[in-house]
């Protein structure tokens, strides 16, 4: 391998990807995930099979309307046009090799699909390697990096953009849609997800999306909005108020933003997923809210907008350099509606850096 190539991230991610398969003794790797075959290839058709050996073999199967499109993409591997079907060509290309064990991703085909390639591969025994290849996503490399970067910028300009609009009679789903053109002003492909704006009581619904309803003077809005770029996402909430809060409000926006710092004060490399849920849920407990925050304290970002880890209750997995994840403490008041803080974080050896730079102190639009 020239010294080019040990430089390109894809060809970096298949050596792990190999290494990984060594130390758990599978010689091929049968992958079926796009987002899994988008990580290790760059081949970012919504359709396609790779197998990859532990010997270095690697192949990827698409089907016609993508041969081009994986030419151009894809690095390190032999693309092969299927014209009878991705699995069946796949499977065609096990047999001929016969290894005594393939590892396959059990969440990522159907039953019939892996029922199909057993009866294929009669002398082959297929093991779930599910999540192998998740696992390696979590530690991201540079170039993932500056892209979560760049969409965590775009995210937090959008915001900025659509300032003016936060006021009395603008529709929640105007303001959503005005978020996203922004998004891609700014440089993004697109929105992630689905961008959240809830106003007045339904800020109460952590998950609400954008109605017809319109902002209203001294109310609560939740802004969830994340843009994606290069296939990486970024994931952000703020919460303003309309007009001059009641003081109770201001007690729970401090709260939460003090449960956010507390969070954040956590987040570095060698620490548990479940300890930075812990500093968020204490410092909401101290304050009397703890049973408000009913959804854990956030989540890996990447290539999915939910991947791991997960910073749950009692989660024992260690974050580690590298890794990308939102801290986002909220409380959810029925009748009053909500406040979340969300952030996206990258993990350091000696603290976290705040990709999502937009404001939580600016809050309250007069
Ligand atoms: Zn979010
Ligand atoms: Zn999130």
């Amino acid at each position: 391998m020239s010294q080019r190539d040990d430089s390109n991230p894809l060809l970096s991610r298949q050596a792990r990807l190999r290494a990984r398969l060594e130390e758990k003794k599978l010689p091929f790797l049968l992958v079926s995930s796009p987002v899994n075959i988008f990580y290790l290839t760059g081949f970012r058709g919504s359709a396609g099979a790779a197998a990859f050996g532990a010997a270095g073999e690697a192949s990827l199967w698409v089907d016609p309307r993508y041969t081009l499109q994986a030419r151009e993409e894809a690095r390190g591997v032999t693309i092969v046009e299927a014209k009878r079907g991705l699995l069946k060509t796949a499977g065609e290309w096990l047999a001929k090799r016969l290894p005594r064990v393939t590892g396959f991703e059990e969440t990522h085909l159907t039953c019939a699909a892996a029922q199909d390639l057993k009866t294929q591969c009669p002398k082959i025994s297929f093991k779930n390697a599910g999540g192998l290849i998740e696992e390696l996503r979590c530690i991201k490399d540079e170039e993932e990096i500056e892209y979560i970067r760049q969409a965590a910028r775009a995210t937090a300009q959008a915001l900025e953009d659509v300032r003016p609009l936060l006021r009395p009679g603008t529709r929640e789903r105007d303001l959503a849609a005005e978020i996203e053109y922004r998004m891609r002003r700014r440089g993004a492909e697109g929105a992630a997800f689905e961008t959240i704006v809830a106003s007045g009581a339904r800020g109460a619904w952590p998950h609400a999306r954008a109605s017809s309803k319109l902002l209203k003077k001294s109310e609560l809005v939740i802004l969830d909005l994340g843009a994606i770029l290069c296939g990486y996402a970024a994931d952000m909430t703020r919460t303003v108020h309309l007009g001059k809060p009641r003081a109770r409000l201001r007690r729970l926006y401090a709260a939460v933003q003090d449960a956010q710092e507390r969070a954040l004060a956590v987040v570095r490399e060698g620490v548990r997923a479940g300890d930075v849920d812990r500093a968020a849920r204490g410092a909401l407990g101290r304050h009397g809210l703890a049973r408000y925050f009913t959804h854990s304290t956030g989540h890996g970002v990447g290539l999915e907008i939910h991947e791991r880890p997960r910073l749950g209750r009692g989660e024992t997995q260690r974050l580690e350099a590298g890794c990308v994840i939102t801290v986002e403490p909220g409380v959810y008041l029925e009748g009053l509606g909500g406040i979340r803080i969300e952030d996206t974080v990258l993990v350091g050896s000696d603290g976290p850096e705040v990709l999502t730079t937009a404001s939580k102190d600016d809050w309250i639009i007069l």
